[in-house]
């Protein structure tokens, strides 16, 4: 069974006088034990998708307007608030961008990972303890500082702790916003390397928010790439770094440095993304694209099937005839 199935998610933010289309129709799967990379720019989405998933959407300016996110075959959309508590924390765990916002500073480490497994394993207090600092103990910080409060940690040990709290249940789903960019470049790497190993050693799946296609590279194995609120192609790894096809990702790939080829110089994709309050109709991308046609300004492209595994929403793939970027789409 899929960990965790996306249909069609729509959710906007309001205020007085405008509205934000903040994610505008999500179709997402992950496989059970896999990671998926949810990648794009700032504002593209992601973290709203993130949320959903939580039903956590900050309320009354946020709202969930259509949409069913199955984790394991229910519909966390329809739960109560009571079950909802129970599976947040549970069996879908998050690890947000900076460790400061995510720790209370007045309580010790020891205390905030035992605070979960109490909450939902039922054990006693002092259980709890023990298996909070075997959790310490398992992200590589001795457990006789258990009882020392944040600020005694450094930023890469703070996040460890973090990611403590969040695996201490051992969740079926981790979702990792970012989890690396509040830290120093020398830690980022460990910290990865850390979040991988305990995935892998307690077979979870994990959605991966990152605008890093090098962190994506190495811990993803498929990759959804995201754009004005929606996912724009979906595909395996190989699927999106030897095979891609849809032009914002070309473009999310040629602005980066080649090192292997020495291409120094880089081709930032040109514009801005659009503003999620005032969407250009079409395909939100047609401002920005160098294969921009008629029709992308008046139709939104619908997600087409190049392959069993990749996917792509683009008005280039809707013939069955070779297109520009040489891609014969399926009938
Ligand atoms: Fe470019 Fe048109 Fe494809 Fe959008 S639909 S990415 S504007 S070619």
């Amino acid at each position: 069974m899929d960990t965790l199935e996306i249909k069609n998610l729509v959710v906007e933010y309001t205020s007085d006088d405008e509205t934000v289309h903040a994610v505008n129709g999500v179709d997402m799967v992950i496989p059970s034990g896999k990671t998926l990379g949810l990648v794009g720019e700032t504002g593209a989405g992601k973290t709203t998708t993130a949320l959903s998933i939580l039903n956590l959407v900050p309320e009354p300016q946020g709202r969930i307007v259509s949409g069913e996110v199955f984790l394991e075959g229910g519909n966390i959309l329809a739960m109560g608030e009571k079950q909802l508590q129970a599976m947040r924390g549970d069996r879908v765990a998050m690890i947000f961008q900076d460790p400061m916002t995510s720790l209370n500073p007045i309580q010790t480490v020891g205390e905030q990972i035992a605070e979960g497994i109490q909450l939902h394993r039922k054990v006693d207090a002092k259980e709890a303890l023990r298996q909070a600092i075997a959790m310490l103990e398992m992200v590589g910080i001795p457990g006789d500082r258990a009882m020392e409060y944040p600020h005694q940690f450094s930023g890469g040990m703070k996040q460890r702790v973090v990611i403590a709290i969040a695996l201490a249940c051992r969740p079926s789903l981790l979702i990792a916003d970012e989890p690396t960019t509040a830290l120093d470049v020398t830690i980022q790497a460990q910290v990865l390397k850390l979040i991988n190993e305990l995935r892998e050693k307690e077979k979870m799946s994990m959605l991966m928010i990152t605008h890093d296609l090098g962190i994506v590279a190495e811990v993803c194995d498929e990759v959804a790439i995201m754009y004005a609120g929606r996912v724009v192609e979906q595909g395996t790894l190989e699927d999106i770094f030897d095979n891609v096809r849809h032009p914002y990702t070309r473009g999310l790939f040629d602005s980066l440095p080649d090192i292997e080829n020495r291409r120094t110089e880089l081709k930032p994709i040109k514009g801005m993304m659009p503003d999620p309050t005032q969407l250009p109709p079409g395909c939100p991308f047609h401002p920005r694209c160098d294969y921009a046609r008629p029709e992308c300004g008046q139709s939104m492209p619908n997600a087409r099937r190049l392959s069993n595994t990749h996917l792509v929403r683009c008005h280039l793939y809707n013939h069955t005839t070779e297109d520009m970027l040489g891609v014969k789409a399926d009938a």
